[in-house]
């Protein structure tokens, strides 16, 4: 597999990033550490002719407990052992991915814009000429669900549940200006499946802001993968919680790994708070969510395995989180 020539462009500030995918339209991607973009380029997915470097635009860079730049490497996040105890579980998260070798390259934005996957799409050009190409690259139907409005492709990272059960804000900035919002409302939830998240063409991840609740929580991540050392999730599940002795005082529970986004199950740990949590409602919430999610046949393990797996990990990752001290 080989690269295809492009045009790099190399801007220093956000403002002229955001300009030159304004001028590029429908033609260029910005590329971060390049781990996912560059290999799924080397497949033929989705080429553009022109890529916008984001290395040297200092105002993406850096992390406090109250900002991660979008162009932070995990490896970065990994190595600052304050960082590490107020956040334990973005520090679990961050852990996971991949390997050291690519946490050293792969950046905070790219893992929460990372392409989704399938194994009809994460394939050769030559593999997925031989069967017939799919909706989400070059061609017109779905091979998981066949029909010819929707693609399945599963959000693999493993940074946004996270941050998702702490209430993370991103900051975007695009050609009318810069805007923030929740974590939830980056992806795209309603969509055809290929748009994964609702960033208007053009606009550039900037950060991801953590608010002064987020520090301290008791917060965990557990990863379902097929090779422990190496591979993307087949599901991840995310808890971030506060006790008073043994009274919930708040519980956030995010899912990733098997559908097109990841997401929040609010409706079922709101209910939770102000009462000591029984291994019965426990139990009940697990189960719920087990129920909530929807998997397809489009990763290695089988769906059903991994909506079981959904309710053993939420009630390990929620006891580990309870058991474990506050930062
Ligand atoms: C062998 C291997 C194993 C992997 N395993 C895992 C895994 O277990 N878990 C996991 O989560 N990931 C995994 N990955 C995927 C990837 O390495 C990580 O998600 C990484 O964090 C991506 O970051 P990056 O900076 O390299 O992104 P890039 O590849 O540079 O970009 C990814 C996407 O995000 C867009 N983008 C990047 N930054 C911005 C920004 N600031 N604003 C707007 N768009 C932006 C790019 O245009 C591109 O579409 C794996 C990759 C490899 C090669
Ligand atoms: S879910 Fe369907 S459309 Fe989406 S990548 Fe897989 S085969 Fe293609």
């Amino acid at each position: 597999m080989h690269l295809d020539p492009f045009e790099l462009h190399r801007p220093r500030s956000v403002e002229e990033a955001v300009r030159l995918a304004s001028e590029l339209s429908g033609q260029c991607d910005y590329l971060a550490g390049g781990t996912d973009l560059l290999p799924n380029y080397k497949m033929h997915l989705n080429l553009r002719p022109h890529l916008i470097a984001l290395e040297d635009i200092p105002e993406l860079r850096g992390h406090s407990f109250e900002r991660l730049g979008a162009m932070e490497r995990l490896a970065d996040l990994e190595g600052d052992p304050a960082f590490r105890a107020a956040y334990p579980g973005i520090q679990d998260a961050v852990g996971e991915v991949a390997t050291p070798l690519v946490r050293a390259s792969g950046t905070v934005g790219g893992n929460l814009l990372v392409e989704t996957r399938c194994f009809f799409f994460n394939q050769s050009f030559f593999w997925r000429a031989s069967l017939g190409f799919c909706l989400k690259a070059d061609g017109d139907r779905c091979h998981v669900v066949p029909q010819k409005e929707r693609c399945y492709a599963t959000f693999s990272g493993d940074l946004a549940p996270s941050l998702l059960v702490l209430d993370a804000d991103v900051e975007v900035a695009g050609p009318s200006g810069r805007r923030r919002l929740p974590l939830s409302g980056l992806y795209d939830a309603a969509g055809d499946g290929i748009r994964r998240t609702r960033l208007a063409p053009g606009e550039l991840l900037v950060a991801v802001h953590l608010p002064p609740s987020a520090r301290g929580q008791r917060a965990g991540y557990k990863k379902l993968r097929v090779r422990p050392s190496f591979d993307f999730p087949e599901l991840g599940v995310a808890v971030a919680g506060r006790w008073d002795g043994t009274r919930v005082e708040s519980l956030r529970i995010a899912v990733g790994g098997v559908e097109t986004y990841p997401r929040r199950f609010d409706a079922l740990t709101d209910p939770l708070a102000g009462a000591p949590l029984s291994e019965e409602a426990l139990g009940r919430v697990a189960s719920e969510v087990m129920r909530g999610v929807r998997p397809v046949h489009n990763t290695f393990l089988l769906p059903d395995y991994r909506r079981r797996v959904v309710e053993v990990y939420v009630r390990r990752a929620v006891r580990e989180a309870r058991e474990g001290s506050a930062a």
